[in-house]
């Protein structure tokens, strides 16, 4: 059994400044062509782990008056922060199937990490996808179906560089799970691993699952990629030359830069001539002295190893994606400090270095909090309702059930990047969060909702879930009880309570099955609230009769109570849908997550097993029955779909792309060693991580102990070749061959509000790919619509050539197969009531 090989793919594709690129790509060179070689190399590196303010930040070019880059988590905000919004989660996000809310929340993100003087946002997210329902970070990004999660990607993209913010899509790709992503995390945690997990992936499943979101992003113009820590068919994700030249640069024309996951980079010349643009934090491993880039990165152009051009475009790349959003415009110095709360600290905090005011405390979060609320409440999915809901006030006594429901002791922010689960939970651990400017807890939020307007309501919380006792004499007395329970998981360098990241099972935190069922026996209006960061095993009371509604509320962030309380009393009507699966088993979502080594002490090699069947496709494969499926969520009002119509488009016949590329532009020259010297006017920081040279002979320079091996010895074949190169079949400027974007169908269905409520509607469009080897069905459009009791809206979309596409990797293109292709809408993925056979495309 060889093991997954990644075929090598070279030269790495220099930027072509296509498409709306162009404008952006000609400021670029104009300023790289005015740069030294130091300086273009202090772009592409990090100054180290804690040097600067940002979780990570290039070197500036001081000449000029330009300062370093900020790189800044988070997906959902803001890390590491003050006075700035803690936003719902990407798997709330995908909750709410809602366009518009994703640019909008991408849009107010941008505007905070602008004012707080970041240059990259961190995020979106798209892997992990969600092959694994235990996968500890599948709620940084969206949903495990690919079309829902690349929507998202693409609008929060769009939102957050709308505000002058580059975006940055991660993590590039298969980082599927935690175990074993990186093998010093992984030896800390036991394991005897040298090398980081290998997630091997065949071309096709490649290009049909963990590529397709990567293709939106790109398209929606995403000026930055990270490239992941786990190994790709095992070549590590940051020196990869077939995910980094070949698919992203090469096939999916991505004109931005490439930066390195925290510590991901582990090769100098390699990862340079295989795609990567930037290392971040810039050091070996956090916290080491060396890199290899800075003044090693300057060494190898200088002595010919890394050919010119590959720097210069490194540096138009970077600076491309810089003047794309506007950050000239709008740029302003970092005003917050990473590393500590206090006004005053270290310049350089890694090593207790210079003093001044690193925390302005300045308030970004404007109106913020209105837009988080609403995304919170269009999230919340309704899974059962035997008319328990909406409350209205008429309710005497409330029984408020479970720890879930209340603060934590420690404060909201109590554990470092949320590495706990005390309290409600609305935000899971790791990188992936910001600091809550509040938290408004669903028993603060309900009491204030039950006593206003001079109410007489009763309302008691029990937040103890081992007292039992308690809960049941509580519940007896409450005309509806609420039970709140949870389950967290999160990034692997954090365990919390044995749950190293991924979770180790999907059942409820804290007792939760029994608070729940506790509740249930003692009151036969039992509601119940489950925060999660994805699907939990509801098997053992879902059913129960005295439960009476199932509510899942995600990870909803700071305004958590206020958003559930309008869904609860009916201000909000319930419009959400399930983005995953929820099955009676774990097995039932097909193989288990990926937490045992395989290749004794060598790279663990996940092999993907479920291929292409993930969540509703292994669901559907197995004909399975979940309990809740994929795309399912109930509201106060009801409807009904009628008129399927499919009219074929005349679209232009797809050619596969053909051609060559310019030859590689050289921007200035290199110049030799003395111009590349430590300047004498620069105050050196300690272990500062710089792109000078100590000494005109390279060797010295360099901390290679293998300086001068022979480059034929270890450069691969054609890396530094700077001639025209053949374009790819599928290739194409903005996200691929522009052919795969061409409508080919116009699909429209009608929705009828059948109800006595005003709702919301999701239609669900599902392709039948018509293979042997296709999923049953795929999802390939959605839209939410609102609609007036009594009212019908007809709801228009349309199929392009990549819906109803197959990947063929004998032509390395997309082909639209003669099998027989079938459409379906509805409004969950089991409950498609109009169908209709696709006429043949041309
Ligand atoms: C995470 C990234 C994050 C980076 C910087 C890494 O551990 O995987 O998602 O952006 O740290 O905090
Ligand atoms: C367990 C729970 C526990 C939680 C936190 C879960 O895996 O099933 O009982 O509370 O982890 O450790």
């Amino acid at each position: 059994n060889p093991l997954a090989y990644s075929p090598p793919h070279y030269p790495s594709p220099w930027m072509t400044g296509a498409g709306d690129w162009a404008e952006a790509y000609q400021r670029a060179v104009d300023f790289v062509s005015g740069l030294t070689l130091a300086e273009k190399v202090n772009l592409t590196t990090g100054a180290g782990w804690m040097q600067e303010r940002c979780v990570g930040e290039t070197g500036g070019i001081p000449r000029l008056g330009m300062w370093g880059m900020c790189m800044q988590d988070s997906p959902l905000g803001v890390r590491d922060s003050d006075y700035a919004s803690a936003f719902s989660a990407g798997v709330n996000v995908a909750a709410t199937w809602d366009k518009r809310l994703a640019y909008q929340r991408g849009q107010a993100m941008g505007e905070e990490h602008r004012d707080k003087g970041v240059d990259v946002q961190l995020g979106p997210v798209a892997g992990p996808l969600g092959t694994y329902p235990d996968g500890g970070r599948n709620w940084e990004g969206f949903s495990p179906d690919p079309v829902l999660t690349g929507v998202m990607m693409a609008e929060t993209i769009k939102g957050i560089q709308d505000s002058g913010v580059i975006a940055c899509a991660k993590h590039f790709i298969g980082n599927e799970a935690e175990h074993f992503r990186q093998a010093g995390e992984a030896q800390g945690y036991g394991f005897n691993i040298s090398q980081s997990v290998s997630s091997n992936i065949d071309d096709k499943l490649m290009h049909e699952l963990y590529l397709w979101p990567f293709v939106d992003a790109v398209r929606a113009g995403v000026g930055s990629v990270m490239c992941s820590y786990n190994q790709i068919n095992n070549s590590y994700g940051c020196q990869n030359s077939h995910t980094l030249n070949k698919l992203l640069k090469g096939e999916l024309g991505f004109q931005g830069f490439v930066m390195s996951d925290w510590g991901a980079h582990h090769s100098g010349v390699s990862a340079a001539l295989a795609g990567l643009d930037m290392s971040m934090p810039g050091d070996v491993v956090l916290g080491s002295p060396y890199s290899y880039w800075g003044t090693n990165l300057t060494v190898s152009v200088l002595n010919g190893t890394v050919p010119e051009w590959r720097i210069d475009d490194m540096a138009v790349r970077i600076m491309s994606a810089y003047y794309k959003v506007g950050r000239d415009r709008v740029r302003t110095r970092p005003n917050f400090s990473s590393w500590t709360r206090d006004e005053y600290s270290y310049d350089h905090f890694m090593f207790k270095d210079g003093w001044e005011k690193v925390n302005e405390r300045v308030d970004v979060q404007r109106d913020h909090a209105a837009g988080i609320r609403k995304i919170g409440a269009d999230s919340t999915v309704l899974l059962k309702n035997n008319g328990a809901l909406p409350l209205t006030h008429n309710e005497r006594f409330i029984a408020v059930l479970g720890e879930d429901a209340g603060s934590n002791p420690h404060g909201a922010n109590g554990c470092d990047d949320r590495g706990c689960d005390d309290g409600t939970l609305a935000m899971g651990w790791g990188s992936g969060t910001a600091n809550f400017p509040y938290l408004v807890t669903p028993e603060q939020a309900i009491q204030a909702e039950a006593l206003s307007g001079d109410r007489n309501t009763n309302v008691f919380a029990v937040t103890d879930n081992w007292a039992l006792d308690k809960v049941a004499a509580t519940a007896a007395q409450a005309d509806v009880a609420i039970v709140f329970v949870n389950s967290d998981s999160g990034e692997g360098y954090i365990n919390v309570d044995g749950n190293e990241g991924d979770r180790k099972n999907m059942t409820l935190w804290k007792n939760g099955e029994e608070l729940i069922k506790t509740a249930a026996k003692s009151c036969n209006n039992t509601i119940v609230v489950i925060h999660s960061t994805g699907s939990v095993l509801v098997s053992d009371w879902y059913d129960n009769d005295n439960i009476t509604a199932i509510l899942w509320a995600g990870i909803p962030g700071q305004e958590s109570g206020n958003s559930l309380v309008d869904v609860l009393y009916g201000r909000v009507n319930p419009g959400a849908k399930s983005p995953f699966t929820w099955g009676k088993t774990r097995k039932d979502y097909g193989a288990p997550l990926f937490a045992v080594p395989n290749n004794g002490a060598d790279a663990p090699q996940d092999n993907f097993e479920d291929g292409l069947f993930i969540d509703y496709r292994r669901f559907d494969k197995d004909n399975t029955e979940p309990i809740y499926e994929f795309g399912y969520g109930l509201s106060y009002t009801t409807f009904a779909f009628s008129d399927l119509k499919v009219t074929p488009l005349s679209a232009p016949k797809y050619h596969p792309t053909t051609g060559k590329t310019k030859k590689a532009p050289e921007l200035g020259e290199p110049g030799d060693a003395s111009d590349n010297l430590y300047p004498d006017d620069i105050r050196v920081v300690r272990q500062y991580l710089y792109p000078y040279l100590n000494s005109t002979d390279l060797r010295a320079s360099s901390g290679d102990p293998e300086y001068g091996m022979h480059s034929k010895k270890y450069l691969p074949k054609g890396s530094s070749d700077g001639s025209a190169q053949k374009l790819l079949p599928a290739s194409g400027p903005s996200g691929g061959n522009p052919g795969l974007f061409e409508d080919l169908y116009q699909v429209t269905a009608t929705i009828t509000n059948t109800g006595s409520v005003a709702g919301d509607e999701v239609p669900q469009l599902y392709v039948s790919l018509g293979g042997k080897d296709d999923p049953v069905k795929v999802l390939r459009q959605f839209d939410r619509v609102t609609v007036a009791p009594g009212e019908s809206v007809q709801w228009t979309t349309t199929l392009n050539r990549r819906d109803v596409s197959n990947w063929d990797v004998a032509s390395q293109n997309w082909v639209v197969s003669n099998a027989q292709k079938k459409v379906y809408v509805g409004n969950s993925s089991r409950k498609l009531p109009l169908s209709a056979d696709l006429p043949k495309a041309h």
